[in-house]
């Protein structure tokens, strides 16, 4: 693995797949089996977290969610009285 000053250079396999780095896949959220949004930019391949794990529950949440949490944890959080 080069890591180079735009990012870290991987090699494509024979079918095509290449491995996000670990880093990135914390980052956000990605997890096995998560979706991701995979966009073309001229020479620019974008791959977009499109939902994350609930960080409670680990029920797949849409990324937008308020603090990562699915919407029953949410309601459990807020019920918490502080
Ligand atoms: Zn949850």
């Amino acid at each position: 693995m080069k890591r180079g000053s735009n990012g870290i250079e991987r090699e494509v396999d024979k079918l095509g797949r290449v491995v996000l780095p670990m880093d990135f896949r914390k980052k956000l959220g990605i997890e096995r089996s998560s979706k991701v949004l995979i966009t073309m930019n001229e020479d620019t391949v974008l791959i977009k977290a499109s939902e994350r794990l609930c960080a409670m529950c680990k029920k797949q949440v849409e990324l937008n969610s308020d603090l990562g949490l699915c919407p029953s944890c949410i309601e459990k959080v807020k019920s918490y009285d502080v």
